[in-house]
């Protein structure tokens, strides 16, 4: 059939190479439309270069990973789950390794190769990817998608599938447009928002120790006084505020109730491993030990240097008293900062520098067996460009790739009709 109408795979990101190969492999005439001039340039610099591609959790903990809309996700990840995946990836010579948390890394350590070899996978299965093809609109006659416009030119289509992605890190090509096609076609977008992002304190901590690392603290988030959800592992100084993996995870909730106007707190246990008798004892032991000694070098046993002067500054310790001049509740402050140092949350970076968007097609719109629309019958959606989002972890690009494929595989069948 030489002249059948191609489907139309809009955004070449994680979730569009997947639909393309996916629907090409079953048999179905593709054409992937990318604005950019190369596929996958998110793709390529995921999980600080290295690629985190998916978790080894079992498929009930990933759902939770997004959420209440999570249960969404069932059939997608259900009929392509993180073995499957090591399973195409090892197909393509890519071969994984699981990391600490049950996260998937490629074995060489390289994002860019694995947007490589899905580009040659897509080649291999006869789908044809035009870079530099922005797609401004969807077109619709009798409620059937006809094709769509990219530049000047019109591209029939016999189904197509968005996968525009959401609108972080504009610079890979995410910068939202999606959803204007898909709202100018009737369908609901909810608003926009940054999950995974960058927190910023009320006030700027004294002494902001940007760029400091640390490990192995327990990060509280309360809301409104009330404690919401807890993290153990990095966290981040950012040059203007708070980063790194539990804060990240944290964000959602956080620039939810930000929003709502309330009160945001961020808890640090700085010592989670130690209690509060076994912190005093300690403590007690350091500034006997060395009772005449700065009570800043003192703590530099017991803090990384760069905190150092953030926590005299927030106890109300003057850095030249000796250990011996600490009284019992000067030495309880200490202990108190230590297990529950307090930074309350004013703001977030924005959207285009958060890991992902929340928010995007409504969810009661779209068939999770199919990812088609229920509003135009061979229109489907995959990745990002969806109302779905969650933690790190590999998650979100195990969703993206999971559902770039179904929807490959369903578009692949209405043509085949
Ligand atoms: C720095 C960073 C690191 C990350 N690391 C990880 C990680 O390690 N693990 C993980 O699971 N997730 C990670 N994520 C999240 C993950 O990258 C995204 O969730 C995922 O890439 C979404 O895939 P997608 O295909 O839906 O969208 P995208 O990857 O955003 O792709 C969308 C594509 O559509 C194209 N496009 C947009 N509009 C048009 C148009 N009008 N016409 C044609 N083409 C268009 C874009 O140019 C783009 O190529 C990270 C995100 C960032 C920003």
């Amino acid at each position: 059939m030489p002249d059948r109408k191609p489907i139309i795979v809009v955004g070449a990101g994680a979730a569009g190479l997947l639909a393309a190969g996916s629907a090409a492999a079953a048999g179905a005439k593709v054409l992937l439309l990318e604005k950019m001039k190369r596929p996958g340039l998110k793709l390529g610099i995921t999980g600080k270069g290295r690629c985190n591609l998916a978790n080894t959790a079992p498929v009930t903990e990933v759902l939770a990973r997004f959420g209440r809309n999570g249960r969404f996700l069932r059939q997608a990840l259900q009929a392509f789950d993180s073995r499957s995946l090591i399973q195409f990836f090892a197909g393509l010579g890519l071969e994984a390794r699981v990391e600490r948390g049950g996260r998937i890394f490629p074995v060489h350590d390289r994002a860019p190769e694995v947007v490589r070899v899905l580009r040659r996978w897509l080649e291999s299965t006869g789908a044809t990817l035009k870079c530099g093809h922005p797609v401004t609109r969807l077109r619709v006659n009798n409620g059937r998608l006809t094709g769509v416009e990219a530049g000047r030119r019109f591209y029939p289509a016999a189904a197509v599938i968005l996968t525009t992605g959401g609108a972080s890190y504009p610079a890979t090509g995410s910068t939202g447009e999606g959803w204007e096609l898909a709202r100018a076609l009737g369908h609901t977008i909810i608003p926009p928002r940054p999950a995974l992002v960058p927190l910023l304190p009320v006030s700027t901590l004294p002494h902001h120790p940007a760029g400091l690392n640390l490990r192995n603290v327990r990060v509280r988030l309360k809301i409104d006084g009330k404690k919401r959800q807890e993290e153990f592992g990095e966290l981040t100084f950012t040059p203007d505020g708070l980063g790194g993996p539990t804060i990240l995870t944290l964000s959602r909730a956080a620039v939810m109730a930000l929003a709502d106007n309330r009160q945001v707190l961020m808890v640090i246990d700085l010592k989670p491993a130690l209690d509060e008798t076994r912190l005093d004892l300690r403590l007690r032991r350091d500034l006997e030990k060395r009772s005449g000694e700065q009570l800043a070098s003192i703590l530099r046993g017991l803090l990384p240097r760069e905190l150092v002067p953030t926590a005299l500054a927030l106890t109300q310790l003057a850095p030249d008293r000796r250990g011996s001049e600490i009284s019992a509740a000067e030495r309880r402050r200490l202990r108190r900062w230590l297990k529950e140092f307090q930074i309350p949350i004013g703001g977030h970076r924005p959207l285009a520098e958060a890991l992902v968007t929340a928010g995007g097609i409504a969810l009661q719109e779209v068939d999770p067996r199919t990812f088609a629309s229920r509003k135009i019958p061979n229109l489907f959606f995959a990745g990002e460009v969806l109302d779905l989002d969650a933690d790190t972890g590999g998650y979100n690009l195990q969703a993206a790739f999971a559902t770039g494929r179904l929807a490959g595989l369903k578009a692949a069948s209405i043509q085949a009709r």
